[in-house]
């Protein structure tokens, strides 16, 4: 069916519209959405069926926008065996997302230049089953690739003030943010920031993780080799350059909930910060981390439960803006499963099929509404990627990028169902609320529980299409 001349309407007792979760028909024309219409009668119905509309009652399935994940590591050019823009874009359509961004980093090359940049473009070409865009990175010496970039329309840069992990992104020093932050600030153009700072270590060089493990298998050992003082003190630094440059900075994956009173007083003082944290930090506790389960592995570590309900509390208030997947895998062998080695083991949380249930079964323990979801997970990232005038909320004009949930129904996790390329994740075996029954991008059906995935990829790259 050409989706140009396709107009359906979707009826459902439970639509999450701008106002709450209530009964009403969202209308599909040319693959955006015509209207929500919150209160109609019978023959309105009647009338939209004798104009051509194909109408659908789902009864109590919940109808929502599509989630919008804005920190997803594609890995593809370079590591498509830690994971590829197919595989990663299926496992989004089919957790529900219909949007992802793509870190510049782990891909190689790393998304630091525009020659690289091109590169990624390249590999992601006809390989997107949802809608992507991109961010470039900061690194050492590269600020005059920082324009270039942005007139190929990334969303944002990404730093690290720490290791990160592969030697070909290296960590950025205070003297190298000097020279990035005012160029970003003009554009206003996000800095993400890996805010851990090593404080034995304040030149932020690449030895900095200095921890001296006595079992490498120990859980709180890993935990204490990457304490909170370490994202506190990185903040404070990125808060203080923020208000000295006026850029704006996002505080990627918070997992301390210590820095929570600073982020607080730098929002109260208007300054353009915002902060994600992630699945992981909502519903998962390092009191339950069995030892030598790599699978948890990943930094900022996942800390205690009391952390982990401080976070919810600061994104209840909104100082927390929003929840993304981090979704980080490698190679099975890269997580030293057999060795249960903690140290050695690549750090990074394989996830981004299970955001949605991981979060909403979370939600829904603390009497928490899909409203309250949908605004951290789709709402708040479009705007955070710009997207926000076409993309994360059911209003007139938006794209049909809208999924069919049903959030009463319980599943596990298991590798069986996991369409990420490799099937490592902590949330196997988990028991969750809410399974996506369907996934819309821009009017298409791409995913159906009935038939799975759509045989081709419909997904746009939200870049300037500049030849190479
Ligand atoms: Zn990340």
């Amino acid at each position: 069916m050409n989706v140009n001349n396709h107009k359906f309407g979707l009826i459902s007792k439970r639509v999450v519209t701008t106002n709450g979760v209530e009964p009403a028909c969202v209308l599909i024309k040319n693959g955006s959405i015509l209207d929500v219409l919150v209160s109609y009668t019978q023959t309105q119905l009647d009338n939209l069926q004798k104009d051509g509309y194909q109408l659908e009652d789902l009864g109590d399935l919940v109808i929502m926008p599509g989630l919008i994940d804005s920190h997803v590591h594609v890995n593809e050019p370079g590591r498509t065996e830690w994971e590829g823009f197919e595989t990663a874009t299926k496992a989004a359509a089919v957790g529900g997302i219909t949007t992802i961004a793509d870190m510049p980093l782990n891909s190689n090359p790393v998304t630091t230049s525009v020659v690289a940049f091109n590169e990624k473009r390249k590999a992601a070409k006809d390989k997107l089953w949802v809608d992507c865009r991109f961010y470039g990175g900061v690194v050492p010496g590269n600020s005059a690739e920082l324009n270039p970039l942005l007139d190929h329309d990334v969303a944002g840069f990404k730093c690290f003030l720490i290791h990160s992990g592969i030697d070909d992104f290296p960590n950025v020093s205070e003297i190298d943010l000097r020279q990035a932050m005012p160029i970003l600030a003009k554009r206003n153009a996000p800095l993400l920031i890996h805010a851990e700072l090593d404080t034995n270590d304040t030149s932020c060089t690449d030895d900095a993780v200095n921890h001296t493990w006595n079992n490498s298998q120990s859980y709180q050992e890993f935990l204490k080799s990457r304490p909170k003082h370490w994202e506190n003190k990185a903040i404070e630094l990125m808060i203080k350059l923020c208000q000295e440059f006026n850029c704006p900075i996002h505080i990627v994956h918070l997992s301390s909930a210590e820095a929570l009173p600073i982020i607080e007083k730098a929002k109260k003082a208007k300054l353009p910060i915002t902060v994600e944290t992630c699945p992981h930090y909502l519903s998962l506790f390092a009191e339950d981390i069995p030892d030598g389960d790599t699978r948890y592995k990943c930094a900022p570590p996942i800390r205690e439960k009391s952390n982990s309900d401080a976070l919810w509390q600061a994104l209840i208030s909104g100082t927390i803006d929003f929840v993304v997947s981090d979704h980080s895998p490698c190679t099975p062998d890269l997580k030293f499963l057999q060795e249960g080695n903690l140290q050695l083991a690549w750090g990074g949380i394989s996830s981004l099929q299970f955001g949605l249930p991981v979060i909403w079964t979370e939600a829904k323990k603390r009497g928490l509404t899909l409203l309250d979801v949908s605004k951290w997970m789709s709402q708040n990232t479009a705007r955070f990627l710009k997207l926000d005038k076409t993309k994360g909320k059911l209003s007139p004009g938006y794209d049909a990028d809208i999924i069919v949930f049903d959030p009463d129904k319980r599943f596990r996790i298991e590798p069986s169902l996991i369409m990420h390329k490799h099937k490592v994740t902590p949330y196997d075996g988990k028991i969750v609320f809410g399974k996506v029954e369907r996934t819309y991008l821009r009017g298409h059906k791409i995913f159906d529980t009935d038939n799975g995935l759509n045989t081709s990829p419909k997904g746009r790259m939200y870049c300037k299409q500049v030849e190479v």
